[in-house]
């Protein structure tokens, strides 16, 4: 078996397959030995499992949740990396890596055809280029997963897991506490990564909820109203709202007022009830 975290093993491989990284790919590769056992332990997954990667690399954090799940499966689109993760992965017969962009795969049809009936989690060092869309679509999609243990941008970690009402939220803090409870696992220091990148990581864990946490009746309102909210973020709440909507302003002042909320009220303060409150008023006038 490998040492996927060792520098001169490393560049071995890589140069004996004529690999580069691509920076457009996001390819920066872990090798702190401490920190994709720490992942795959912290994310939830055991020995009934089944998880999905996105992004293998050469299977370094790969080989930690083979070791632990039941059958892996791994989305990575570099098609250069297939014949490496063929040889430093050879030892598992419980992995399957699939050439394919994450953002242009059905994933509902991966988990009905990959792992009928197990509890299915993410693990990923996502690449960074995507980590927006990749968890939106995680967590809008409706999968039937049980939790997503991802490493972002430690200022992306931040907004994921800010408390909706604080001053780091965003549209995104709003989404994930909608869908999830996220929580911050542990810093990752940017020389832990090969390239290093410029900036610290940080890996998180998203438990996605059965259901959501506040009842809403129209949800495609709410998060136009949560963007157009959020979109303009040194305006107050009603000229934010009124001009992203499109909704003429003395609509969402009633709205505004008829909640209790100051009528200069700012986005950045109003909490994940107080937010649903508002969407239904809003929806209630118009
Ligand atoms: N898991 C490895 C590790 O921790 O060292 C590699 C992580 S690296 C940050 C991101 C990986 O995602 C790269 O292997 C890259 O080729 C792959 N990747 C980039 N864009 C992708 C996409 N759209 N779909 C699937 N994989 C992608």
């Amino acid at each position: 078996m490998y040492n996927l975290t060792d520098i001169g093993t490393i560049k071995d491989i890589l140069s004996r397959h004529g690999f580069h990284f691509s920076k457009a790919l996001g390819q920066n590769f872990i090798v702190n030995p401490s920190v994709c056992p720490r992942m795959a332990q912290e994310s939830g997954i055991d020995g009934e499992s089944g998880v999905i990667e996105i992004g293998a690399g050469i299977g370094v954090l790969t080989a930690e949740l083979a070791k632990r799940a039941k059958k892996v499966v791994c989305i990575e689109l570099d098609s250069k990396l297939l014949p490496i993760l063929d040889e430093t992965l050879a030892d598992f017969d419980n992995v399957e890596i699939i050439n394919q962009d994450v953002l242009k795969t059905d994933l509902a049809a991966l988990i009905e055809e990959k792992f009928g009936g197990m509890p299915v989690y993410v693990c990923a060092n996502l690449p960074y280029y995507i980590t927006s869309p990749v968890i939106m679509t995680l967590l809008e999609s409706r999968l039937p997963i049980e939790a997503v243990t991802v490493m972002v941008q430690r200022e992306a970690a931040q907004r994921l897991c800010a408390p909706v009402g604080s001053r780091n939220a965003g549209a995104v803090t709003v989404a994930v506490n909608y869908y999830s409870e996220a929580e911050k696992l542990f810093d990752v220091s940017a020389g832990s990564f090969m390239p290093a990148p410029k900036v610290d990581s940080c890996v998180i864990r998203m438990n996605i909820r059965k259901e959501p946490e506040i009842k809403i009746s129209d949800e495609a309102m709410f998060f136009k109203m949560v963007r157009a909210a959020f979109g303009q973020r040194r305006k107050t709440a009603s000229n934010s709202i009124s001009s992203g909507m499109g909704v003429p302003k003395e609509i969402v002042i009633k709205a505004i007022e008829e909640c209790g909320f100051p009528p200069s009220v700012r986005t950045e303060s109003l909490k994940m009830d107080e937010l649903a409150l508002l969407s239904e008023k809003i929806c209630s006038l118009l």
